[in-house]
Formats: C-alpha cells, structure tokens, sequence
C-alpha cells in the first residue's frame, strides 16, 4: 500500500497533530498539492527552474582518489553541494514556493535556526516572486549573522524571536501563530519531511528527484545498482529523497546521525538511533525527550543535524528494517571533512562529512568491484569558520 494513508500516518508514524483552528489551513494545503502534483504545467515549470536557476541535474561523481586511498569499494558522490545555493534544500523550496504562487499566496513565511533553511526560502521566493518573512530566534540571529544578512540581501524580512530559549522551537511557535492569523495570504514553507501531514509526503515528493538523477546515473555509468547508499540525517529529506527510489531494490540504505559529543554523553542529534516515540512539530515520530516527554536539546558541530525530531516516514522505514541507521561522532565529521577535501577537492558540508566518514569506513571492507553512493547534501563555505575554529586555527 502507498503510504501515507487518507489520515497522514505511515504505519502509525505522522499524522497531523495541530490545534483544531490550524485544520482548514492544513486540509486545504493538502487539497493544492494533491492537484498541482499530477498538473503537468506545474512540472514543467518546477522541472524548468530546477534545471535552469537551480543547476540541476546534479552530476554523480566518481571519487577516484578517495576510492583509491579507501582501497575498497568504488564511492561515487551525488553532488547536491552544486545545488545553487550551496544543498539539496532548494529543491523544496522552489517546490513550495511554486506551489504557494499557484495556490495564490501572497506571502511566504518560514522559520530558521542555523539560517541554511531562511536562505533556501529567501532565494526561492525571490526567484519567484512572492514576499518572504521569516522567523528566527534573537540567539540564532546572534550566531548566524551571515545568514541573516543574506536572506535580507534576497529581500527577505528576517523577524527577530526572543520568547522561551530565543532559538528554532520559539521560532516554529511563532511561525505558526502567523499562519493561523493570516491563513488566507500566507503560506507556511517547511524545510524538512516533518510537521502535519501533508509536509512529510511533500517534501519527500520535492526531494525524491535526487533519488531519481542518482538511479538513472549509476545505471548509465556502472549499468547495475549500486551496493549501499549513505546519507546523513538531520530532519531527514536529503536522506529520504536519495533513498526513496531505492525501497524496492537490492540496496542497503543506511541514514547517518549526528553523534555529536558521543552518544553517551547525552550530546549527540541521533534522533533515530535513540530516540523514543512521541509527538513534536505537528507529528508522531521519534524524538529526543526525557522520561516526562519534554523535550531534549539536541547538539551537533553540524547545524543542519541538531534537531531533537525526525521524519515519521524515517522513523516507519526504520522501524520496519528497511533503512538502517547509524551515528558519526563531531570529531570523525572532521576528520571526513579534511579527507573529502584533501583527495578530492571538494570541501564537503559537516553534515555531509558525516555520511563520508560512514561511507569510507565502510567501504574499507567492501569488495573493489563493489559501490557506494553518498549523498554530498551540501557544500562546506559555510563551515570553515567552524571547522577551523574546532581545529585550533586563528583565521
Ligand atoms: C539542512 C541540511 C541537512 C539536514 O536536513 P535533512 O532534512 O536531514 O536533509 C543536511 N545537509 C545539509 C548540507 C543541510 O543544509
């Protein structure tokens, strides 16, 4: 059976738990996607700004010098760091923001923490046309100026937060809150396969066409599936859309966590890996939550993987065996940080650094004739401060 089913729900996981006065909003969303995804003019013309503004298809790389220094199997990269903008999220959001322009949205609101999701709305809006505001906690603002000076620079409003801890949740809050008061102009832009239903379906579908290039290219190149596919896990959506067109196949799939400080010191995003069931954002999935369901703050050196929640659809595929999971502590992110660049010049985004490192350990024990596809989410410009920062380097 096609999941999600008529109430959302992938075997149990998602749903759309939302306050009751959210549900019109929710329902008539779902109604717009359901039509616009089967109208053809609608593909055409996200098919023609993922091709022409965004840059895609995305090429799948064969990394020949980190496959030789690895000595095992042959590692190819689905290159989303040529994504414009820098990662896979602009997939999603050109989708969206189509979507919002179809369905007649006048306005366009988001929230942000580390700001990649802000700027990923910021440049599709503007692409297309439509106002953007978007929420953000005082604290990430603090953190992220760059960020914020970006989506500005792209006319987007960036709106200050400063309730509860001044970050993402108080921002989800707040994006809400703005929804249901101006549901009729506005369009709220998920960045993930998390929220109510229709969200996880959707972003799924926005992102599955890096599952669809990367099939389409390994059998042109290798003319056989590959082995294992490897992504990292955040939300979810690069891992889902790279996977989704795999479920069927021989593959493994397996998702890479932030392992943060090291599971056992409680610092650590790996949501799917030891995390619970329970209800966060609008959906019932595996969250980080102590004993009396608040929730946990997670941690990650890689913004992009420091979320307490996970997409239901994950936490379904997981849960059934089909997709395995594993974590990539900070200090290994590194270490496939400086490996990725120094072989092959590419210096990768430190969520991607994760599913490197996974890969390459792997890979060490696979056969020559074997292959491994990961997912390169995202480019690492925006970490270098960071990382150098993490290595003891005065810039
Ligand atoms: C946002 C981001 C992620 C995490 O989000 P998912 O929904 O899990 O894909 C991973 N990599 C990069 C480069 C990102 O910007």
């Amino acid at each position: 059976m096609k999941l999600p089913n008529k109430l959302g729900k992938f075997n149990g996981y998602g749903g759309k738990f939302a306050p009751e006065v959210l549900m019109p909003a929710i329902e008539g969303l779902e109604k717009a996607f359901g039509k616009f995804i089967r109208d053809s003019e609608f593909q055409e013309e996200l098919d023609y700004y993922l091709r022409e503004f965004a840059g895609r298809p995305t090429p799948l790389y064969y990394a020949k010098n980190l496959t030789e220094k690895t000595g095992g199997a042959k590692i190819y990269l689905k290159r989303e760091d040529l994504v414009h903008g820098g990662a896979h999220k602009l997939n999603n959001t050109l989708g969206q923001a189509l979507l919002a322009k179809k369905m007649g949205k006048k306005r366009i609101i988001a929230e942000t923490g580390a700001g990649q999701h802000g700027v990923a709305t910021a440049i599709a809006a503007a692409a297309l046309g439509i106002k953007c505001e978007v929420y953000m906690g005082t604290e990430d603002i603090e953190r992220q100026k760059l960020n914020v000076f970006r989506m500005q620079l792209m006319n987007a409003k960036v709106i200050p937060v400063s309730s509860g801890s001044c970050t993402l949740k108080d921002s989800i809050n707040e994006a809400m809150r703005d929804w249901l008061t101006n549901v009729e102009t506005t369009y709220y832009l998920i960045g993930s396969i998390v929220g109510p239903h229709p969200y996880p379906m959707m972003v799924r579908e926005f992102q599955r066409v890096i599952g669809r290039e990367t099939k389409k290219q390994i059998l042109e190149k290798e003319d056989s599936l590959p082995n294992a596919i490897v992504a990292c896990v955040g939300g979810g959506s690069n891992a889902l859309g790279t996977f989704y067109e795999f479920l069927e196949d021989e593959v493994e799939l397996i998702g890479v966590e932030a392992g943060g400080k090291g599971i056992k010191t409680g610092k650590h995003g790996a949501t799917l890996c030891t995390g619970t069931d329970g209800v966060l954002h609008g959906t019932y999935s595996k969250l980080l939550q102590d004993r009396y369901g608040q929730i946990e703050i997670s941690y990650s050196i890689a913004a992009g993987l420091d979320y307490p929640g996970v997409g239901p659809e994950l936490s379904y595929l997981v849960k059934k065996g089909r997709i395995k999971v594993t974590s990539v502590t900070d200090d290994e992110a590194l270490e496939a940080f400086k490996l990725l660049s120094q072989t092959e010049g590419i210096v990768p985004a430190l969520e991607s650094a994760h599913a490197i490192y996974h890969a390459v350990k792997i890979a060490e024990k696979m056969e020559k004739d074997q292959k491994i596809v990961v997912n390169l989410s995202g480019r690492g410009d925006k970490d270098v401060f960071v990382v150098a920062e993490a290595l003891g380097v005065k810039l």
